[in-house]
């Protein structure tokens, strides 16, 4: 079974001094996770305060976006050398909101991945229908397109290192997630496109987590699903509380629970 992971985007929120107490409170309310993996992504700023919190943790820590460069004239860009430098083991790639309101097109998408497993990063590809492609039947066209772009040029064994998440645009933020069922026929068409893209044991190695209105009452359902390897989580990331009780539940799908 793939372990279980729970990614927190905080996305743009956390002075300094909230990102450590944020980071401190999650650190230690989850001593020794069992079962379940857990990664923090703070905004850029936070990444050195956090990643000396986390330090000597089992909590890892990660990223919301990078360029596709090692170093230029990228005015505001921040490179994968960079953030592997600063201790990153995942980068988060295409969210939606960085498609959505910074104009961020596969093509690019697939340039940051490629440049994230350069630089030995995870990369967590974000792919996900909007409310109206949804309704016109076309969420597998949108997903797929996202998929394969995305991955595009990638080798079996490098698809391999990638995570997906399957974040419905819909139920970013809104307080609708996806039923159990929708994301699993998802997730299960997203597995079988990764198979033909590199190979069915690869495939079945390769962590594919849902996002969109995760919180600690939906969790549950949502993880025990066995096409759900886990969670990108936005808002209830940034309640320590709100989020520990999302990993509790996740590390319960496989009869374990995270020791206190
Ligand atoms: C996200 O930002 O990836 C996300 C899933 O947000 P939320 O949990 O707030 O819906």
């Amino acid at each position: 079974m793939r372990a279980a992971l729970l990614v927190a985007n905080w996305k743009m929120h956390g002075t300094l001094g909230e990102a450590r107490a944020l980071a401190t409170s999650v650190r230690d309310g989850i001593k020794r996770p069992r079962g379940v993996e857990v990664v923090l992504c703070p905004p850029f700023t936070a990444l050195p305060a956090v990643a000396e919190v986390l330090a000597g943790s089992p909590i890892g820590l990660g990223a919301q976006n990078c360029h596709w460069e090692v170093t230029g004239a990228f005015t505001g860009e921040v490179s994968p050398a960079m953030l592997a430098d600063l201790g990153c083991r995942l980068v988060i790639v295409g969210h939606s909101e960085r498609r959505q309101h910074f104009g961020e097109i596969d093509a690019q998408v697939n340039l940051k991945l490629r440049a994230a497993l350069a630089h030995g990063l995870t990369p967590l590809l974000c792919v996900g229908e909007s409310a109206d492609e949804r309704r016109q039947g076309l969420t597998f066209t949108v997903v797929e397109g996202q998929l394969r772009a995305g991955l595009g040029g990638v080798s079996p064994d490098d698809l391999g290192r990638c995570i997906v998440a399957y974040e419905p645009v819909w139920a970013i933020g809104t307080g609708v997630n996806a039923t159990p069922t929708q994301a699993s026929e998802v997730h299960g068409y997203l597995r079988g496109l990764l198979s033909e893209l590199a190979s069915k044991e690869i495939a079945e190695t390769v962590r594919i987590l849902y996002g969109g209105s995760v919180k600690p009452d939906n969790a549950g359902e949502l993880c025990r699903e066995p096409e759900i390897d886990g969670a990108l989580v936005g808002g209830a990331s940034l309640q320590a509380q709100a989020f520990l009780g999302i990993v509790r539940k996740a590390a319960a799908r496989g009869g374990a629970t995270p020791k206190e």
